[in-house]
């Protein structure tokens, strides 16, 4: 989608740290990481968040929770644990309208989701 921010740097026209690809997702390390590891996964459609999901196709969805698991595996925090968090819409801060899996790790988190 035109002036999105996700979609240019999956097009490869904004630089990122890519992390894992398949035919459905890509995932990058976030500019300005929460954590050791901080990845975002996104689907290489456009969905502009969680709210959009209904309309979106199942094997797409799958594949980003799988690309979760994969990321974590290959940044070592299948043992020690990862947080995964999408953030929809205002109240919860969503910066950028494609939907994105934050996978935080590295690091002993709050037990608070704020
Ligand atoms: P959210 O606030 O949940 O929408 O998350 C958007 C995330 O995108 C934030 O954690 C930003 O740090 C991250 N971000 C913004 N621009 C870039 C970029 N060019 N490369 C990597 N991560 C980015």
């Amino acid at each position: 989608m035109e002036n999105c921010l996700f979609c240019k740097i999956i097009a490869g026209d904004i630089p990122s740290t890519r992390v894992y690809e398949d035919e459905m997702t890509y995932a990058f390390r976030d500019i300005a990481p929460m954590a050791p590891t901080h990845v975002l996964v996104v689907p290489k459609t456009h969905i502009g968040g969680m709210d959009e999901v209904d309309s979106a196709d199942d094997a797409t969805l799958a594949a980003c929770l799988r690309a979760v698991r994969k990321v974590a595996e290959a940044e070592g925090l299948l043992a020690s644990g990862f947080r995964t968090i999408s953030n929809c819409g205002s109240d919860a801060c969503q910066s950028v309208r494609h939907l994105h899996f934050h996978v935080l790790g590295g690091k002993q988190m709050s037990d608070r989701m704020d």
